[in-house]
């Protein structure tokens, strides 16, 4: 069986981080480790150190703004080594409205920063505030956004597919009408997949990466493909991401 894919997962907020990790490189999933600001991200760089199936994203929650404002600095610095970006974007939603201004602010200034730098890879949250996460990108992103746990209208999907995003589906998404809405409405080429633990559950437990089957099994049902023809396409499609700037 092709390997799984975690394209969104938050390995910083597990109590046992380093040991995850092991067996995640055990299990072999493929697994990006997004973080919430970047003195958390390195925080799990010094404890990991190199990993072969574990990725670190270094990003700044939009939640997080107001606490974690002053490290913008320190992510558009760390932005020059580091390929893989988030988790960042917009929340819109009532308890972050208040924030959404300076959420823009630090989400512009890493996209700029993401446009220079080229090839980038960004982890973007746009709950609520789709739209502007869209018109902050723009029409020329030079990087790939992966739109993580996507929640907005269907009428803005061809937008973001223009932009070439991705979408990144997680198991509380292939439970819910308007998950599988979206999935049905998406180019099977631009779906990955996610599982944003610990904050979606399996079996009542926090997601671990590997948990990312019961999304290749429900991609299956909806596309009339094998578990493992699903995994295959998942690959194709990360692969893309991976070579997208690359030429
Ligand atoms: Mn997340």
């Amino acid at each position: 069986m092709s390997r799984l894919i975690d394209t969104h997962f938050h390995l910083e907020l597990d109590e046992q981080p380093t040991a995850l990790a092991a067996e995640i490189d055990q299990r072999q999933v493929y697994t990006l480790a997004v973080s919430n600001a970047p003195s958390f991200y390195r925080i799990m760089r010094d404890r990991l150190g190199e990993r072969r199936f574990v990725r670190l994203a270094v990003g700044l929650h939009p939640e997080l703004v107001e606490r974690y404002a002053h490290e913008l600095d320190d992510l558009l610095g760390l932005m020059t080594e580091i390929r893989y970006v988030g988790e960042v974007g917009l929340d819109g939603s009532p308890p972050h409205r208040a924030t959404l201004r300076e959420q823009r602010r630090v989400f512009e200034q890493v996209v700029s920063r993401a446009n220079d730098l080229g090839e980038r890879v960004l982890s973007i949250h746009s709950r609520k505030a789709e739209r502007d996460v869209l018109d902050v990108l723009g029409p020329a992103f030079s990087g790939t956004a992966i739109l993580h746990w996507y929640s907005g209208p269907l009428s803005l999907v061809e937008r973001a597919l223009a932009v070439g995003a991705y979408f990144s589906i997680n198991p509380a998404m292939c439970r819910s009408a308007t998950g599988r809405a979206l999935i049905a409405a998406l180019p099977r080429t631009r779906v990955l997949t996610e599982t944003d633990g610990p904050f979606v559950q399996v079996d009542s437990q926090p997601a671990k990466p590997w948990d990312v089957v019961e999304v290749t099994r429900a991609l299956g049902k909806v596309w009339g493909t094998s578990d493992e023809g699903v995994r295959r396409q998942i690959h194709q499609n990360f692969g893309s991401v991976l070579k997208a700037g690359k030429t």
